[in-house]
């Protein structure tokens, strides 16, 4: 879907009600978003938006929260990309707006809902019901996890297409609904790629390493900005590659496939989750 707003201090209302494309003649500044017209719940989004102003940034409304984005020179526009995060739960369409200077536009993206797995997972019973002496532990890693994936950093360091981190195949899909060792858990808000033991790890794009550390659940983790809200985990690593404040380019090697914390066997958990909401990671991923 293409929208296309003016400014309407420059136009007559007759205009503005005639058409959404056109803006009166060559004088008239214009704010063009483009966006996709529907999208699966626990995607994203990527959403374009182009000015025809000398305008240096591109505020991005969606879900309530914004991005404020800076703009790119492209031929005689300026133009600003955001990726906006479809909330597993999402029921309705959702809005995008726009706004830079004086000119604002928005959008609809219609959500297309997935009808989500459950997935049943047996592991050792410290990891459904965890022993007390770890509990401060592990809520102190909780607190750190939802601060890293809450960052927004106006820099955008990603560009797009992002990269697979491990070759393997899915064993387990983004958005199940799990049962641990038959109690209902959260959904499984990463994917599971097949990888053997000390298999290499890529980072999917550019961006700064926030977190390089052990934890409870998840393992040896690493988490990286990515600029504008976008931020990727690796979990369940054998071994890290990195360290926090590092920068790293899409394609690095970040570390290896293990079976760290609260695993069945060897594989890497991959998340990205955007403006703090958790999308599947492959919906970046071009697939061939
Ligand atoms: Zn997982």
């Amino acid at each position: 879907m293409i929208v296309r707003t003016c400014r309407a201090a420059l136009l007559p209302l007759a205009v503005l009600l005639a058409s959404a494309v056109w803006c009166g003649g060559a004088a008239a500044a214009s704010l063009t978003i483009h966006a996709p017209e529907e999208a699966k719940q626990g995607s994203a989004v990527r959403v374009r938006v182009a000015v025809d102003e000398p305008l240096p940034r591109v505020a991005f409304t969606w879900l309530g929260k914004t991005i404020d984005a800076p703009t790119v020179a492209e031929g005689p526009d300026r133009v600003a990309e955001a990726l906006l995060p479809v909330p597993v739960n999402a029921s309705k369409d959702l809005i995008v707006q726009a706004s830079a200077g004086a000119l604002t536009g928005k959008a609809t993206v219609r959500v297309l809902k997935v009808k989500w797995p459950e997935q049943q997972i047996s592991v050792q019973k410290n990891y459904v019901n965890p022993p007390k002496e770890t509990l401060k532990r592990i809520e102190g890693e909780r607190k750190a996890s939802a601060a890293a994936i809450g960052r927004v950093t106006p820099e955008r360091h990603w560009r797009g297409p992002f990269v697979r981190p491990v070759p393997g195949v899915v064993t387990s899909a983004f958005g199940g609904k799990r049962m641990f060792n038959g109690e209902a858990r959260s959904y499984h808000r990463g994917v599971d790629l097949r990888g053997a033991q000390g298999t290499p790890i890529k980072a999917m794009a550019d961006g700064k390493v926030l977190i390089a550390q052990n934890m409870y659940f998840a393992g040896n983790t690493v988490y990286l900005d990515h600029g504008q809200g976008v931020i990727s985990t690796y979990a369940h690593m054998s071994r890290l590659d990195v360290k926090p404040g590092e920068s790293v380019k899409a394609g690095q090697q970040i570390g290896l496939v293990g079976a760290t914390g609260r695993v069945t066997g060897p594989h890497l958990h991959l998340g990205v989750n955007i403006l703090g909401v958790a999308v599947d990671p492959l919906s970046l991923v071009p697939q061939h």
